[in-house]
């Protein structure tokens, strides 16, 4: 992959209109590795989001009659962020990396393919179905790689969970202090939950541990893919999670997690070829306030969590002050 080849697929960083977009930040120049790896997974995250929505618009122009005329290929049409960001820290060290290299050619290649394709389209009229598989098939393997190499930041961060891919206690104080730090200067309410199996000594004590692992994957997995995007999902303990929920009131908040609640009961199990285990989760809730320390919060989280289970299990329930209302209240 060459320098300039790479520049010239994707706008320098003058577009976006940021002066500061591409250079590498602060903390990766001083070689605060922590805080490098977590901008690098930033910048993943954000190329992802970026090229999901160039592929949406190159697919629209070529295939959709009526879009409008795919002849300008102007900056837009191939401005991302991420060429640029990778020209300018490509000798970094947490960057010149054979991974890190082969995505930067995959992006690249991506780029050429669809430009072929919209040039082509404004000459002649026509989609080359070849070309057109071959940018489908390069989009996927630059998705793939980079969705890989997250994942391997982040266990080199210990960020991960190994049994059940949520985050793991590692880092989840700090990124609860940043939310509510953050809900509180915006105003925008943020809340906290904890979900804990129900009954779930009985699955290990009489299916083995094995089995029990079968069951924390399972519900990781639902609590993982039900939340919204921008949730987050972290394993607090042995068989409990805690979920924080940014920009949800305490309505919001309980609805989503009965969504949660609903489809874990609703998703048994099957840990052996004919045994299929019921799985249900009791939810506690509480909201991001300013009076109360994140522990503090947790520890109303809990408190809810704990009228879940008194009030039978399978259930969710909302902390609420008792200023304000009779606490703990059901969702
Ligand atoms: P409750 O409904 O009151 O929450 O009951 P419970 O049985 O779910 O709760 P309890 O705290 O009594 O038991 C939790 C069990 O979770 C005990 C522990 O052996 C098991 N556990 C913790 N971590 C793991 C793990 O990583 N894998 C497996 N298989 N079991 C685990
Ligand atoms: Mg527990
Ligand atoms: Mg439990």
């Amino acid at each position: 992959m060459n320098e300039k080849s790479q520049t010239s697929s994707s706008s320098p960083a003058k577009s976006k209109g940021s002066s500061q977009g591409h250079k590498m930040p602060e903390s990766v120049a001083d070689g605060g590795m922590a805080d490098a790896e977590r901008d690098i997974l930033a910048e993943l995250e954000k190329a992802l989001g970026e090229h999901i929505a160039l592929l949406l618009r190159w697919n629209r122009k070529l295939v959709l009659p009526d879009s409008p005329n795919p002849s300008e290929i102007d900056d837009d049409e191939h401005d991302c962020d991420f060429g640029a960001w990778y020209t300018l820290n490509r000798h970094n060290r947490l960057i010149d990396q054979p991974a890190m290299h082969a995505l930067a050619a995959t992006h690249q290649q991506l780029h050429d393919s669809a430009k072929r394709l919209l040039t082509a389209r404004e000459i002649d009229g026509e989609v080359d179905s070849a070309e057109f598989d071959m940018m489908a098939l390069r989009a996927e393997s630059f998705f793939a790689q980079l969705r890989r190499l997250e994942r391997a930041f982040r266990t080199a961060r210990s960020d991960v969970d190994p049994l059940t891919g949520t985050y793991n206690r590692q880092t989840m104080m700090g990124d609860l202090n940043a939310e509510r730090e953050r809900a509180i200067r915006t105003e925008i309410p943020t809340a906290i939950a904890l979900v804990d199996l129900d009954h779930f000594k009985s699955v290990n004590d009489t299916y083995g541990h094995q089995a029990g692992d079968l069951v924390l994957q399972s519900v990781a997995g639902i609590l993982q893919s039900h939340v919204r995007p921008f949730d987050k999902v972290y394993r607090y303990g042995g068989e409990e999670f805690l979920i924080c929920l940014p920009n949800a009131d305490m309505k919001q908040c309980a609805r989503v997690l009965e969504r949660l609640r609903r489809v874990i009961e609703a998703s048994p199990v099957a840990i052996s070829d004919d045994k299929i285990l019921p799985v249900t989760a009791s939810i506690g809730a509480a909201p991001m306030t300013k009076g109360r320390t994140v522990e503090q919060i947790i520890e109303k989280a809990d408190k809810a969590l704990y009228a879940a289970k008194e009030g039978g299990r399978n259930r969710v329930r909302v902390w609420r002050s008792p200023d304000t209302k009779a606490a703990p209240k059901s969702s």
